[in-house]
């Protein structure tokens, strides 16, 4: 009856699910063990009526203009290009730090000095670095080098991972920017906006063909088997395609371990002003247990009379007591990753793709050109 299986209403289960059902008539079944579609991209109105994220701020940005094209097909845009505050010394000052945060933190002849010879030595409008910054020859640029790495970087990260700064991979450090430029976006892609009415509303639209048929608050384990000695759905062999996009390690009943990630707890504020903050989000990486806070209406271009913050507390994940967010990138995982990734292999018309299926941090505008490549590449089977 289905050709297709895709597990997970996400954006990398609905794009799957959307290209197949429209461009091959193929009869598709989605299923989602929430109550609800887009993955963690998806958003709701609050109690209030304000427009929020329930799995933290979502911001679109791509270089791709396949993706952006591709996702016009569902939504207009609200074009917003996404601006972050960090409080530094007790200013809200512009992340990525550039040549206009160094004015507003530093005395005017010491800012006058960095920014000159930021752009003498390493040019204007790129992004350097602190690691490479560190390297010249020259104590101002040093000494900026460290007060980024001090003031806006260490706790941040340590507040966001939960660990020590010894265990914090270098390479991390290493692409910690100053960006010589006036340029005060946090993104500077070519494309930037969020869907004009809302991620959820996206995903209605991509879902809504009379293909695609929704099961919704079911967990793929309590109806299928998937398995080396093949699938089945409802007790019954199923020949067609899976496109699997939950955990990889649960796919295996963790046979290997588990494989970790980071969680967040997010604490939500109401107030009676039509806005609270000057920008969408305002970073604290030096006090309070929260890593940052977020207007949503500045994201979404929403008009109300109030407003909803959201402050994102960073926390331990535990396998069904809060939600996986990021995965763990270090050696020793990306190890046990490979371990599922070979028996994934063995499966029978079986496709992994998305951030909880092939383990990895991906962005909204990455996960749909992943699920597009791997439409192109089953049409040539
Ligand atoms: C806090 C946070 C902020 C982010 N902000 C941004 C941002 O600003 N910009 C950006 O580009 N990206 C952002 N991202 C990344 C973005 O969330 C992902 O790129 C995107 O959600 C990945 O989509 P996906 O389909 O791979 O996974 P998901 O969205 O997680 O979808 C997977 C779906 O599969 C379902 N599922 C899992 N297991 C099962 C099962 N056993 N049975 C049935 N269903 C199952 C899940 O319920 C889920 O709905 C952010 C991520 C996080 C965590």
């Amino acid at each position: 009856m289905f050709d297709t299986i895709v597990i997970g209403a996400g954006y990398a289960g609905l794009v799957l699910a959307e290209r197949l059902a429209s461009q091959q008539n193929e009869q598709v079944l989605v299923i989602e063990q929430r109550r609800h579609i887009g993955g963690n991209a998806y958003d709701r109105f609050d109690t209030n009526g304000v427009l929020i994220h329930e799995y933290g701020p979502h911001i679109f940005h791509t270089r791709s203009k396949e993706v952006w094209d591709y996702l016009s097909l569902f939504t207009n845009w609200h074009y917003y290009e996404h601006k972050v505050l960090a409080k530094v010394d007790g200013k809200e000052v512009p992340i990525p730090f550039n040549l206009n945060t160094i004015e507003e933190v530093f005395t005017p002849a010491l800012a006058h000095r960095m920014q000159q010879k930021l752009v003498d030595l390493l040019g204007y409008n790129v992004k350097v670095p602190i690691l490479k910054l560190k390297e010249q020859d020259d104590e101002d640029l040093k000494f900026l080098a460290n007060y980024v790495y001090e003031k806006v970087f260490l706790n941040y990260t340590l507040k966001q991972w939960g660990i020590g700064p010894e265990e914090l991979d270098p390479t991390v450090t290493a692409r910690v920017p100053v960006y010589i430029s006036r340029d005060d976006r946090y993104f500077q892609d070519e494309y930037q906006g969020l869907p004009k009415f809302g991620y959820t509303e996206m995903f209605k639209a991509m879902s809504d063909h009379p293909n695609i048929h929704m099961l919704m608050n079911t967990r793929y384990q309590d109806i299928m088997d998937i398995g080396e000695e093949g699938n089945r759905l409802f007790g019954q062999f199923f020949e067609g395609k899976i496109i699997y996009t939950g955990m990889i390690d649960e796919l295996f009943g963790f046979c290997f371990g588990e494989l970790p990630y980071r969680s967040l707890r997010f604490e939500y504020d109401t107030y009676d002003t039509e806005y609270k903050q000057s920008v969408g989000q305002l970073n604290s990486p030096n006090s309070y247990d929260f890593t940052r806070i977020t207007e949503f209406k500045h994201l979404t271009g929403q008009q109300h009379p109030k407003t909803t913050l959201a402050r994102e507390y960073p926390q331990a994940y535990r396998s069904g007591e809060n939600t996986a967010y990021y995965p763990i990138i270090a050696e020793e995982n990306q190890k046990r990753y490979k371990q599922y990734k070979k028996r994934a292999a063995t499966l029978h018309n079986v496709h992994l793709v998305g951030r909880l299926a092939e383990y990895k941090y991906y962005n909204m505008d990455a996960v749909v050109a992943t699920a597009l490549k791997l439409y192109a590449k089953l049409q040539h089977k």
